[in-house]
C-alpha cells in the first residue's frame, strides 16, 4: 500500500516582459492523496494547471511552496532518494511520437529502465522481461515487436510501448497526462481499457489527467476538477458528474452530456 500526497502545493511562474515582470500562479495551494489501487481523474480545460501538477509530482518542476511525499516521506530531490522515487512514480506522456527516440528499438526503450532499476539481472533475464512487458501491453508476438523502431509502429502501439516502459520499474504510482488525447478516436478506448486492467493487476495508484469528463467518470474512482490553478471540486466520480457543485463543473458536464453515449461512440 502506497500513498502519494500533495500538501498545499503551489507553483508560481515569473513572467518577464522586457523590464516588467508578473507572476502567474499555475497551481494554487493544491492538496490531495492518491493511494494504491485507486484512480483519480484530474479534469480541466487547457491551461488550468494539470500538467504542472504532473511535472511537480515527477520532480521535473519544483513547487514554489508545499510538500510532495510518498508514504509520508517528503521527496528527496537528488541522489539515491530521487532514484528510488523515480522507480516508484512513473509517467505516461501525451505524445507517443515525442516520447520515444526514433533511433532506438522498442527493446532498447524497455531495457533501459530494467537495467537501471534491476542491475542484478542478466542480459537474458532482461530480454525475457522485455518480452513479458510487451505481452502485458498486448504487443504480441513480442519477439516481432522488440526489434522494431518507433517509425514501424502506429500511434497506439507507441503508446503501448510507453506504458510498458512506465511499468518496467514496477512502480506504485502512475501519472498519465492525457494519455490518449493524441491517438485516433477509434483506439482510445482500447488503450484506456488496457491502462485500467494493468492498474487493477498491479494495484497501481493512477492519476488520470484529461479534459474528457466522460472517460474520467468511466475510468476513475474520484474526480478532481481544476480551474485556473485551483482544485474547485473533488469527490467520488458519480457524485461530481451527477451533482456538480460549481458552475464550472456544470459547464464541463454539459459539454459531455451523455457519458454512456460518448463511450459507445468511442468504442465504435
Ligand atoms: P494544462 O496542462 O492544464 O493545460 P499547464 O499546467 O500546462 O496546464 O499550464 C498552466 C499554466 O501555467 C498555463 O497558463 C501555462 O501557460 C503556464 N505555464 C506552464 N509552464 C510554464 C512555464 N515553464 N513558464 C511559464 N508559464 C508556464
Ligand atoms: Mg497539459
Amino acid at each position: 500500500m502506497s500513498t502519494l500526497s500533495l500538501s498545499h502545493v503551489t507553483k508560481k511562474y515569473r513572467l518577464r516582459n522586457g523590464i516588467h515582470s508578473s507572476v502567474l500562479i499555475a497551481v494554487d495551494d493544491v492538496s490531495f492523496d492518491l493511494v494504491s489501487g485507486q484512480t483519480i481523474a484530474l479534469v480541466g480545460q487547457s491551461g488550468s494547471g494539470k500538467s504542472t501538477i504532473a511535472k511537480m509530482i515527477l520532480q521535473v518542476e519544483k513547487p514554489t511552496s508545499g510538500v510532495i511525499s510518498l508514504d509520508d516521506t517528503p521527496v528527496i530531490r537528488r541522489g539515491a532518494g530521487l532514484r528510488r522515487y523515480r522507480k516508484d512514480v512513473q509517467m505516461v506522456f501525451q505524445d507517443p511520437f515525442a516520447s520515444l527516440n526514433p533511433y532506438h528499438t522498442v527493446e532498447h526503450h524497455l531495457d533501459r529502465p530494467i537495467r537501471l532499476h534491476f542491475p542484478e539481472l542478466s542480459k537474458a533475464q532482461r530480454h525475457q522481461r522485455v518480452l513479458d512487458l510487451l505481452e502485458r501491453v498486448r504487443m504480441s508476438p513480442a519477439e516481432d515487436f522488440a526489434p522494431r523502431h518507433p517509425h514501424e509502429l502506429s500511434g497506439g502501439q507507441r503508446q503501448r510501448v510507453a506504458i510498458a516502459r512506465a511499468l518496467a520499474p514496477e512502480p506504485k504510482i502512475l501519472i498519465a497526462d492525457e494519455p490518449v488525447s493524441m491517438l485516433d478516436v477509434s483506439i482510445r478506448l482500447g488503450v484506456l481499457n488496457l491502462l485500467a486492467e494493468l492498474q487493477r493487476q498491479e494495484n497501481l495508484g493512477v492519476l488520470y489527467i484529461t479534459h474528457d469528463l466522460a472517460t474520467a467518470r468511466h475510468f476513475s474512482d474520484e474526480i478532481m476538477v481544476m480551474h485556473q490553478g485551483d482544485i474547485i471540486e473533488h469527490g467520488p466520480a458519480d457524485d461530481v458528474i451527477l451533482h456538480p457543485q460549481h458552475d464550472y463543473t456544470k459547464l464541463l458536464a454539459n459539454a459531455a452530456p451523455n457519458p454512456e453515449r460518448r463511450l459507445k461512440q468511442l468504442a465504435k
